[in-house]
């Protein structure tokens, strides 16, 4: 199924790539070396993740550039400088200060995508408090219980979203001492501040304490997935690695205007949302909106996006809107697409060749890696299906757990599988400057994930010939039949080959015979009708590909698929589901918009982040 790989054309590149040489990058690059080209804080104070992002370009022209662009879901659009965002977020340092929340105090962000969050957000952090982004769309327990594990002595949000989520649960959280409120009208609730006149009061001007890059930045919790989320904690060194990946993944350049849809409730809206571009002092684009496919197209259009980074479900929620939606559109400012969150189907990464004349460049990271670890580059030939190469600085192996785990003393190691097309665990070597370093409250599960020097990702893949990462699975996921292991994601990346087919889910269910066998869910095109032809010609169309032991036994036309908020399919609730289990931590689960009514799995109908 990979298919021929697509290579890039030197002459159409319309600025050159940061990353030219793969191989000579991977041969020469040091960590150490990107950390020294840093700006660093004056005096040799340390390193300080909001000084890079914001601070530093304040003395040069960089200074009155557009950092945000935000375009409001009434379609206003407001224009924050460079300087503008400096003393706002100084501002809002003080704010803290003010309030005798101290560095290290954590500071949590209730808010939608809208200009307060991202000056609390880059704020908190030039005070050194460590910060937690929440989804405006949790409801009141998942926020309690993520305040109370992560100590948040500081909360962010809007008017309703306090009156409706937090109220219910403000009584349980005695360590949450200030609630400020970034739209007071009028007087603000009880027990609240009023955080735009705390604003106005304070001081545009900041000096940011010494911050050693060990200095914890970021509590990130992962997307609950695979089970309950985990609350990643990162620490301010980590910008060096946002740096160094958005060039070399992003291709990101300072002139770009760049949009990363992501919300900062999961990491990469943080990562590459918020750090990333900043510290490369380009326009980031932040959309207030939900995603909307004429919108976006429009937003592209309009806004002369060079650089978007988005998610596979995204990308196929407009292959099923279908291409009537670019008509009469100039997408032509468009020079690099990218993916991450999930896999990236073949006929997703085709997709783009064909409408933008661009292939979707995926790639791999998670919470915990703080930064993407594996991605296809600007300059180097795409693989449709394949994650890509590991980032110039990181070293990834395909590993097998060795040692019994449920014997307490025996020694637990990894056996490295160098050989080509092996099927293991993806493993990195650990020590990459953005790499968590903990999780927290659950220290002993942080210390299972490091072997012989090598974190442990979880995830399943192998390595070709040509050093080509590819995804398999979740090791959560993988299905056992008849002796064979099957990753979800290559069943997957053939259904949605078939012309009729725009998403697809797999899942293992208990059989007698073969232990287990493989059951898919299937999203059509709007146009497709599920009739017992269609099925029947779909399992062929699979068969063929992947021989009937792979090949699904039963194929199934969903309506939608249940997804996590950060738009991950969630296989284990289709799981639960099928065999009537405990359906377990569904704090991040949003159901398919796309039609929430008749969906063969709807999630809570939870209101979308409102200010
Ligand atoms: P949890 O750990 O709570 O179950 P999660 O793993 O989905 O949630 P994240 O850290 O947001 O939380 O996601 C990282 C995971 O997403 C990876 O471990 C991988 O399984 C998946 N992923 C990310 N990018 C890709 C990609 N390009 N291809 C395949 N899978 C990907
Ligand atoms: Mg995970």
């Amino acid at each position: 199924m990979s298919g021929a790989s697509l290579r890039p054309v030197a002459d159409e590149f319309r600025v050159p790539p940061n990353l030219t040489d793969y191989e000579a990058a991977r041969a020469s690059f040091r960590w150490e070396d990107a950390r020294d080209a840093l700006a660093g804080l004056p005096d040799g104070a340390g390193l300080n993740i909001a000084h890079e992002a914001v601070d530093r370009h304040l003395t040069g022209e960089r200074a009155t550039r557009t950092a945000i662009r935000w375009l409001s879901k009434s379609d206003d659009v407001v224009e924050i400088s460079y300087r503008e965002l400096g003393e706002r977020t100084s501002r809002f340092a003080n704010v803290l200060d003010h309030l005798g929340v101290a560095p290290g105090d954590g500071v949590f962000l209730l808010l939608g995508r809208v200009p307060a969050l991202y000056v609390a957000a880059l704020g908190a952090l030039k005070h050194r408090a460590v910060l937690t982004p929440l989804f405006a769309a949790f409801g009141p327990e998942p926020i309690r219980q993520r305040l109370e594990l992560g100590h948040g002595r500081v909360l962010v949000t809007s008017r309703r979203l306090y009156e409706r989520k937090v109220v219910p649960v403000r009584a349980q959280l005695p360590e949450l001492a200030h609630v400020l409120i970034v739209d007071v009208d009028g007087e603000p609730p009880d027990g609240t501040l009023d955080l735009t006149a705390l604003l106005e009061a304070a001081s545009p001007s900041y000096a940011i304490g010494p911050t050693d890059p060990e200095t914890p930045s970021l509590l990130h919790f992962t997307s609950g997935t695979t089970g309950t989320p985990k609350g990643a904690q990162h620490v301010h060194e980590a910008i060096v690695a946002h740096i160094t990946t958005a060039r070399f993944a992003l291709d990101l350049h300072p002139d770009d205007i760049y949009w990363c849809t992501a919300d900062p409730g999961w990491v990469t809206g943080t990562s590459y949302g918020i750090v990333a571009p900043l510290a490369l002092g380009v326009t980031m684009l932040v959309d207030e909106a939900e995603y909307d496919t004429a919108r976006w197209y429009h937003i592209l259009e309009e806004q002369g996006v060079s650089v978007w980074y988005t998610a596979p479900t995204a990308i196929r929620r407009l292959m099923r809107a279908g291409d009537d939606a670019l008509t009469g559109r100039d997408l032509s400012s468009l020079r690099f697409i990218a993916s991450v969150g999930e896999p990236l189907n073949p006929a997703a990464v085709l997709w783009g060749r064909d409408t933008f004349g661009l292939p979707i460049h995926d790639n791999w990271w998670q919470t915990e890696t703080g930064a993407i670890m594996v991605a296809n580059f600007a300059a180097v030939d795409v693989k449709p299906g394949s994650m890509g190469l590991p980032v110039p600085g990181i070293e990834a192996a395909i590993v097998r757990r060795t040692g019994d785990e449920e014997d307490p003393e025996a020694e637990l190691g990894v056996e490295i599988l160098h050989e080509p097309d092996v099927e293991g665990e993806l493993a990195l070597k650990a020590g990459w400057p953005s790499m968590f370093r903990t999780y927290l409250g659950q220290p002993e599960h942080y210390a299972r994930c490091f072997r012989d020097g090598w974190y442990l990702s979880g995830d399943l893949a192998r390595r070709d010939a040509d050093g080509y990462l590819w995804f398999l699975g979740r090791s959560d996921d993988v299905i056992k039949t008849a002796g064979h292991l099957i990753g979800p994601t290559e069943v997957e990346g053939v259904l949605t080959a078939h012309d009729a087919v725009v998403e697809a889910a797999v899942i293992g269910i208990p059989d007698e015979v073969a232990g287990e066998v493989v059951k898919a869910y299937v999203l059509l095109y709007p146009e497709e009708e599920s009739t017992p032809e269609l099925l029947r010609d779909l399992q062929g169309f699979a068969r063929k590909r992947l021989g009937p032991a792979v090949a699904p036994r039963e194929i199934v036309v969903a309506k939608s698929l249940p997804k996590t908020r950060s738009g991950k399919i969630m296989r284990r609730l289709l799981k639960a589901r099928e065999l009537g289990l405990d359906e377990g931590d569904l704090s991040t689960l949003e159901s398919d918009v796309d039609d929430r009514s008749h969906g063969v799995t709807p999630g809570p109908d939870d209101e979308k982040g409102q200010t």
